[in-house]
Parts: C-alpha cells; sequence; structure tokens
C-alpha cells in the first residue's frame, strides 16, 4: 500500500505584517510519512537527462556540513530539474540543513524565507515569496547573502539517495521529495490558516499571497472576494473543506486539458496539506502531475514537476517553459545487458534505433560514475568497466524519448 507524505504548514513566530512594510518573513511546511508504498516512476524530461536542456535558472545550495554528498548530489539533480524549466536571471539561493528530527517519519519542511510586495511587475498588494518576486523583477530583492529557501531535511528517514528513480519499495526518494518542498518554497503555498476549529483566515492584513488569488469553489467562487467570505470566516472554512476547491488559472487550466484543477482539500481541514497541494485523488502515484500532492509513497519516484504544477507556476507569474521535450513518452524499459555480473566490458542491446542516445551508470547511493553519448544507429555497443569498482550498479540509457534501464554486477 502506498507510504505517504503528510504536511503542515506552520508560521513562524515573530511574523510582522506592518502596513509600510514591503517585505516580511515567510514560512514553511513540514512533510511526514504514512505507511504506504507503491512502484512509480516519472522520469525528468529526456532533454534533461541527457544533458542538452539548458540550466536556466541558477540554484545556490549552501548545504550546512552535515548534509552527506550523496544527498547534495540528489538534491542538485532536483535544484536543476527546477532551474531546466524556470527562466530566473536572479540566482535562487536554498539553505539546506540535516538534522535528526527524532522522528524518522519525518521528511522535511521548507518555505520561502521571504514575503515581497510592491515590485515592479507585483500585482498590487499582494505577497509573492521571494524567488518569484526576484524572478519577476530581475533584482535580487533580499541581502545577496540571505536564503530565498529555507529546505530542512531528517537525517534519519530512510532516504534513497539514487537519480535514477529506481527506489526500493521501502524507501524514499530524495530527489522527489527535493523537488516537492523547492516546488513549496518557489511559490506553491497559500496562506489560509486557521484561527479556531470553526474560522478560517487568507492573507495577512487584507494582503493575499499570489497563489491565493487563483482558489475558486468549484462554482466558481473566488476565495479572496471580500463580497463572497467573510475574512477570516466559518464560511472560509467550509469553502476549502468541502472537496470542491479549485485553482482557476488560464495556464493552469491549459495544461489541465481545459479543465480547472482541483486541489487537495478534505472534509476536515489539514493545516498542512489542504489548499497547498493539488488533489491526490485526481493525480494519482504515477500520473505526471503527481509531484504536488500530498502524498508521496515509499518508491514512487516523481522527477518532473509536470504541465499543472508548471501552469500553476505561470499563472503567478514564473517565467518559464513548458516543454523540455519528450517528457510525455519517458518511461523505463528494461535493458538487455550481458554478461550480468561483469567485469571489464558489458554489452547493451537496446531494441529501437534512436538517433541520440546517452549511457549513464550509477552507483546505487546515485553516484554517476559514467555519462556517455552513444553515436546514433548502434543498436548494440560494449561499455568499458575496467575503472569501476566492484559493487552493484543501475545501467540506464536515454534513447531518444524513452529510457532503458537495468542493474548490473560488477567484480
Ligand atoms: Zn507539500
Amino acid at each position: 500500500m502506498l507510504r505517504s507524505l503528510l504536511l503542515t504548514i506552520f508560521f513562524l513566530p515573530g511574523l510582522a505584517f506592518l502596513s509600510g512594510q514591503t517585505d516580511s518573513l515567510g514560512y514553511g511546511i513540514t512533510c511526514a510519512m504514512r505507511d504506504t508504498a507503491a512502484n512509480a516512476y516519472w522520469a525528468a524530461p529526456v532533454a534533461f537527462l541527457n544533458g542538452s536542456a539548458e540550466v536556466k535558472t541558477q540554484f545556490d545550495l549552501i548545504f550546512s556540513e552535515d548534509v552527506p554528498a550523496v544527498a547534495q548530489a540528489a538534491m542538485r539533480f532536483a535544484a536543476n530539474v527546477w532551474g531546466s524549466y524556470l527562466d530566473s536571471d536572479v540566482n535562487v539561493r536554498v539553505n539546506i540543513d540535516w538534522q535528526d528530527r527524532d522522528d524518522d517519519r519525518l521528511l522535511a519542511s521548507a518555505g520561502p524565507a521571504t514575503l515581497f510586495r510592491g515590485f515592479e511587475g507585483a500585482e498590487t498588494n499582494t505577497w509573492y515569496p521571494v524567488a518569484l518576486a526576484e524572478a519577476i523583477s530581475g533584482v535580487d530583492l533580499n541581502d545577496p547573502q540571505d536564503a530565498d529557501i529555507n529546505v530542512n531535511a531528517n537525517s534519519t528517514a530512510n532516504w534513497y539517495f539514487g537519480i535514477d528513480g529506481n527506489t526500493p519499495r521501502r524507501q524514499i526518494d530524495l530527489v522527489s521529495v527535493m523537488l516537492h518542498e523547492l516546488g513549496h518554497g518557489l511559490g506553491f503555498l497559500s496562506s489560509v490558516d486557521t484561527i479556531n476549529e470553526n474560522q478560517l483566515s487568507i492573507g495577512f492584513g487584507g494582503r493575499f499571497i499570489i497563489y491565493d488569488l487563483f482558489l475558486e469553489t468549484e462554482s466558481g467562487l473566488p476565495l479572496t472576494d471580500p463580497g463572497l467570505f467573510t475574512n477570516p470566516s466559518d464560511e472560509l472554512l467550509m469553502a476549502v473543506a468541502n472537496n470542491d476547491l479549485v485553482f482557476n488559472g488560464p495556464l493552469a487550466v491549459r495544461e489541465n486539458n481545459g479543465s480547472v484543477v482541483p486541489l487537495f482539500a478534505p472534509g476536515t481541514f489539514d493545516v498542512g496539506s489542504s489548499v497547498s497541494h493539488l488533489n491526490e485523488a485526481t493525480y494519482r502515484a504515477g500520473d505526471e502531475n503527481a509531484l504536488m500532492t500530498p502524498f508521496l509513497s515509499a518508491g514512487e519516484a516523481v522527477h518532473d514537476p509536470g504541465p499543472v504544477t508548471l501552469g500553476i507556476f505561470a499563472d503567478m507569474g514564473w517565467p518559464l517553459e513548458f516543454n523540455l521535450t519528450g517528457t510525455q513518452d519517458a518511461r523505463r524499459v528494461e535493458l538487455a545487458v550481458f554478461p550480468n555480473p561483469a567485469s571489464d566490458r558489458v554489452t547493451v542491446k537496446i531494441p529501437i534505433s534512436a538517433e541520440n542516445k546517452t549511457l549513464l551508470l550509477h552507483a546505487v547511493n546515485g553516484q554517476q560514475l559514467i555519462s556517455q553519448q552513444i553515436p546514433g544507429g548502434q543498436g548494440q555497443f560494449d561499455v568499458e568497466l575496467a575503472d569501476v569498482p566492484a559493487g552493484m550498479y543501475h545501467l540506464t540509457v536515454v534513447a531518444d524519448a524513452v529510457l532503458f534501464g537495468s542493474r548490473i554486477v560488477v567484480r
């Protein structure tokens, strides 16, 4: 069954939203898991995997000294997937901590470090997560030494550090969690919060966060319309705890085949999960849009934001590219390799003719040992393994829009 993420939004103490102020402290989302597992893999775009996609937004990942190197590699992979889609002239600075959270079911927490409003290109009276504000304005708005996004990952979670999507059924795919958490930090989050058990608020002091502006009930009532919803109120709570909340932005709708996008809004409001996620029942494990749902299963790897999430980002003002080619077809097919186990070399055979082929060899901890282009037309070729230490590896061939993979043992 499915293992999943449970998320909690919490507000940092000391938040000050003064009327004249144009920046404020951000807030974070905490993710934990439940006892479910799946075997699903949605790969990063082929153009990203084979290195032909340009990383247009640079992510400066600032690791605390105890983040293991293998985890750093997985986190860089996730950041660069976002960086291939998003187009910001300002580097996104991410502070990453690695701490024992005294609970191995807790995975990570993350959020924008700061919110900004009133910059050039901003909607009036609207808060933006700082990375988005900087992408829109083209200006590094906070101190260059300050983080744009904070991520705190749990050092004791049962992580899979590989970047190849071969996530064992009992492990949590770190690339997927990092991609998801960065999604929140980059702007996929609402400001809704509980006042008490009957009332919900939206916005801060009469100003909404950009994501809030697209929230509607299925019947088309915007949550931010003060003529429809008193703020705070029990009507607001009922509106988001009724399984009929949607994101209604033109580009998200376009990417969702013309329909408004169902958000996670269960009958009992969950302060951590509700509103700031796509609806789990609509976008299940293995769906191309599964990344920003509230539940990630053990054994599930989602290495692409998916078109609906990209649509939501574009509606919020993120400059981005929707298609890095081949995303739709990038599914894993078993690869023929022999001999296996191998020593000095292995022969690889792929059953299709493909113009562009890239061969990748990863250790089980995710470290990449080989990345090489294979000349077009060759359906069968040898891979030199003389420099590869004995052990178990994942061999992947990206052939046009198809991913082939196999485990091999080198001895
Ligand atoms: Zn989340």
